[in-house]
């Protein structure tokens, strides 16, 4: 086949586009041209980055040809001279943090993140602030101070969030990759609303050294990505040990892309008695059944399994993120970071600025998670949410004694319109109902592309749920999928 002209590089793949690197068919220059162009002609509609340094990004792209040119390989830099966008929770040095809150505007990043030291070392080209709800809380980029980021499959609906930019990014065909975080869904949520494929690795698979703290606990960093191998690849490139993240895991990382292709034979999957009600669209609940025969044509088995207090877990996740969050956000006071609005004492100046720099939302949840805390309450909510989550956990344990993954949708429904849920906190956070879960348990999650709706056309996303550190297995059982169907070669209007 004839090389893709110049103008569409931008809708590579991260395999393809190392293919035509190490071939010289393309300069990673090109690349990233190719890219910013594309930021240039629809980003004005899809509203994914908050920022884009141009001259930094082609700097970069220049270094990887150079470092292509005097011989470097992907085989050691496996993303070398590919371009990887950041969620604007992620530190990278010299460059805008601000969470997409008015408290962090002006704030640039001191240090890099350990994702983005190791992006970095496997050739990438990091650039770009992608948008977010502010402090990660939310699941539609409504939240953000700036603007609500569009879903690149229709403009009038929501990208999901709280990654809503890094999902639409890649859906739109503006980078490459993507890196975001998920405290209860971030990641999987708005990857299943905008068609691409994202993953929550296990709790300590990923460093958070520099990730910007929601909910400490139940934070993890993971890609974005076009298909299930690019996603297996930077999931590996950003994993392992990291002695600045005292949760990080010892556990050598193994080659996630040597697990594809496998096949499905002996492969034993679970189906949720408790995720297949209530609330479920009938479309996404046809396609994940479809997806779920699919497996099962390609020689896996499925049974029922039960994960009985799966029903406490948006309860619990509430008491527990918003308790941590108010712990974590009590840094933004005006005197270290960003923002300050000026009093006559210190407490009005920590009042001030903190009433000028969060918006609802984020007062929502410290108002809660200080409640939560307080003393005469401290046992009967967060105690008891503890309580709920080891319970939520051994859930999960005892289902993976019988099946090796857990199949079920990503959302309950497909993207849902600008404004529709704003008014009504708990209906937003009922579309984290499949997703929540997972981060409570601490165990990995993916979604895949797997059907659209039929009228509007808008992506559907199957989750899979694994073993603490089956990741493997996960990209395989996906990569399977992937390869069967032709759900992920399409491409949404504006890319
Ligand atoms: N939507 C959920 C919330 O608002 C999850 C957010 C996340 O994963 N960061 O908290």
């Amino acid at each position: 086949p004839s090389p893709t002209p110049l103008p569409v590089l931008h809708r590579l793949n991260l395999a393809e586009a190392s293919r035509r690197l190490a071939r010289r068919e393309c300069s990673a220059r090109e690349i990233m041209q190719s890219c910013l162009d594309h930021i240039e002609r629809v980003d004005g509609q899809v509203k994914a980055f908050l920022s884009v340094d141009r001259e930094d990004a082609l700097a970069q792209a220049d270094a990887a040809d150079r470092a292509l040119a005097s011989g470097a390989s992907h085989r050691e830099q496996p993303l070398l001279g590919l371009p990887i966008a950041l969620k604007d929770v992620l530190c990278h040095r010299g460059q805008p943090c601000g969470c997409a809150s008015r408290i962090l505007g002006g704030f640039r990043s001191p240090y890099d993140a350990t994702v983005v030291e190791r992006l970095k070392a496997a050739g990438a080209v990091v650039f770009g602030r992608l948008n977010m709800d502010e402090f990660a809380m939310g699941s539609s980029t409504e939240n953000s101070a700036w603007f609500t980021t569009r879903n690149p499959w229709d403009l009038e609906r929501i990208p999901g969030g709280s990654s809503g930019g890094s999902a639409a990014a890649v859906a739109a065909q503006e980078c490459l990759g993507s890196l975001g975080s998920d405290t209860g869904g971030s990641i999987r949520q708005p990857a299943a609303l905008c068609g691409c494929v994202g993953v929550k690795p296990t709790y300590g698979r990923v460093s958070r050294y520099g990730l910007v703290a929601f909910a400490s606990s139940l934070d993890q960093i993971g890609p974005f990505a076009k298909t299930v191998e690019d996603a297996a690849l930077l999931t590996g490139v950003i994993s392992g040990h990291d002695p600045r993240d005292s949760t990080s895991l010892p556990e050598p990382v193994p080659d996630y892309r040597a697990a594809l292709g496998a096949g499905l034979k002996g492969l034993r999957l679970g189906v949720a008695r408790e995720f297949m009600v209530g609330g479920l669209d009938p479309e996404v609940r046809d396609a994940v059944q479809a997806a779920v025969d699919q497996l099962i044509s390609l020689g896996a088995t499925v049974q029922e399994v039960s994960l009985p207090h799966s029903q406490y877990a948006v309860a619990t996740y509430y008491i527990i993120a918003t308790a941590e969050a108010s712990a974590n956000l009590a840094r933004f006071d005006g005197v270290r970071y960003g923002t300050r609005v000026a009093g006559t004492d210190p407490t009005e100046m920590y009042e001030r600025t903190r009433g000028a720099g969060f918006g609802a939302e984020v007062k929502r949840r410290v108002i809660l998670g200080t409640y939560v805390l307080s003393s005469g309450y401290y046992d009967a909510y967060y105690l008891r949410a503890q309580k709920v989550r080891t319970l939520i956990r051994g859930d999960f344990l005892r289902a993976f004694e019988h099946v090796d993954a857990i199949v079920s949708p990503t959302t309950p429904t497909a993207a849902f319109r600008m404004g529709e849920k704003t008014q009504d906190p708990l209906q937003m956070y009922l579309s984290d109902i499949f997703t929540i879960s997972c981060n409570l348990a601490g165990i990995p999650g993916l979604s895949l592309p797997c059907g659209f709706t039929r009228s509007p056309k808008l992506p559907i996303g199957l989750q899979l749920l694994g073993k603490p550190l089956g990741e493997q297995t996960l990209f395989r059982i996906a990569e399977a999928y992937e390869q069967s169907t032709s759900w992920h070669r399409e491409l949404a209007p504006t890319a």
